[in-house]
């Protein structure tokens, strides 16, 4: 069943060598001059695409998922880290090996990635956090080398969210002039994956096209639906349009939206622009969150771009409760120990097709692995303690229960 089994040790393989090799300054000096372009490798990282055996037989649908998981930093976000790390050299606001700072605010996964590459290209990666992910991210942070600050979560408006305290970490070390060994001032970049036009231009131009070609390979000439969430926004906004330019205007992307997310209201009611406007049926940052990495209420650049193109079809609304169950689900009867975003994917990718009806294709995305979600939505103690009690928690289940 696996349709493109590009191995992740491949994926891992490609991107440490790629990034493992430091070249002398004298070799990066000379590039710079000769302006020679930054080899496009999104093919060697190719991440496979999985039929998803349980949930397409139950819908009678056939359910495909881009297993993002098996990335080298473990999510998605090492692309957007690559793409944004290539752009900021290329127009030497960042130069490898000279101390500069990545700064980010981010829920874990950007950040994980950032701290990866940035081991790689000789930089220093500030990660500022809201202080409620699971421990195993800041873990795996503080391993990688990275500088962690955890800030409480709280509104955009308010100047301690993550990140505009990460915006302003940045400018205060730009503002300090420190020297490194060279004697050169240690300069910090911003990444601001939630607004930069990077992140949506490379789910368009490499994760859109990469599918597009995986699929069409492999004898899928017709995509019916292509479901995600938002974190950003820059996944859902990028691939989606590709996928409409290579499958057609009919081709439905629905938006799977957590609890206490806003972007359900915003794209039911067509609600444009707002950066500060927070508006959900209840604040991500005023509950414990049980799915990271999407969900927000605000709508970044990356999503409007979304609303701008007319992109999303539909939204569908995920409870907590449901994620949870699918995530067990899947375990049990496919072996995947998914994310808790993956989780919301996939409910709202089941009922997507009990709305279509059977013979139609979905695509969507698994995010990350369990793996990160060890001490929270894979903890049975914090679960059940938030008030949960998964139906058929730990066994076999025919049916998924959305
Ligand atoms: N899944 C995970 C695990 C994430 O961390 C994120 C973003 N933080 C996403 C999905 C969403 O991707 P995007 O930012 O492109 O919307």
């Amino acid at each position: 069943l696996i349709i493109a089994t590009a191995a992740s040790v491949a994926i891992a393989a490609g991107l440490t060598a790629f990034f493992r090799v430091r070249p002398t300054k004298s070799i990066l000096q000379q590039q710079r001059q000769s302006q020679h372009p930054v080899p496009d490798l999104s093919q060697l990282h190719a991440t496979p695409l999985i039929v998803i055996p349980s949930l397409s037989s139950a819908t009678g649908c056939t359910i495909i998922a881009k297993c993002e998981m098996l990335s080298a930093g473990g999510s998605s976000k090492d692309r957007l880290a690559r793409a944004v790390i290539t752009d900021a050299e290329t127009r030497g606001l960042l130069i490898p090996h000279e101390s500069h700072y990545l700064v980010e605010g981010t829920v874990g996964s950007t950040g994980i990635s950032l701290a990866t590459m940035a081991l790689a290209r000789g930089y220093r990666a500030l990660i500022v956090m809201p202080d409620d992910q699971a421990r195993e991210k800041y873990e795996l942070l503080a391993q990688l080398g990275a500088i962690v600050e955890k800030v409480r979560p709280c509104s955009i408006a308010d100047a301690n969210h993550f990140v505009r305290v990460a915006e302003r970490r940045a400018k205060e070390i730009n503002e300090a002039g420190e020297l490194n060994a060279n004697g050169t001032p240690i300069k910090a970049f911003f990444v601001n994956q939630f607004e930069t036009p990077v992140n949506f231009e490379t789910h368009y131009t490499q994760t859109g096209p990469e599918i597009v070609e995986q699929l069409k390979s492999h004898g899928f000439e017709i995509l019916d639906s292509f479901v995600m969430g938002a974190g950003t926004g820059g996944t859902l906004a990028g691939v989606s349009l590709c996928l409409k330019q290579a499958f057609g205007e009919n081709l439905r992307v629905i938006l799977a939206d957590p609890e206490g997310s806003g972007l359900f209201h915003k794209v039911k009611h067509n609600i444009m622009y707002s950066p500060h406007e927070a508006e959900g049926t209840r604040k991500r940052h005023q509950v414990d969150t049980i799915v990271e990495g999407i969900g927000i209420n605000r709508l970044t650049s990356n999503f409007s771009q979304a609303i701008k193109l007319n992109l999303i079809t539909d939204a569908l609304k995920v409870t907590d409760k449901e994620a949870l169950e699918m995530s067990r689900y899947i375990m049990r009867n496919d072996g995947i120990f998914c994310g808790s975003s993956t989780a919301v994917h996939l409910v709202a990718a089941v009922r997507e097709a009990r709305r279509l009806g059977p013979g139609k294709t979905i695509l969507t995305f698994l995010c990350d692995s369990g793996v990160r979600h060890l001490t929270k939505f894979w903890n049975n103690e914090y679960v059940t303690n938030a008030g949960f009690k998964i139906e058929g928690y730990g066994t076999h289940k025919s049916r998924p229960t959305t």
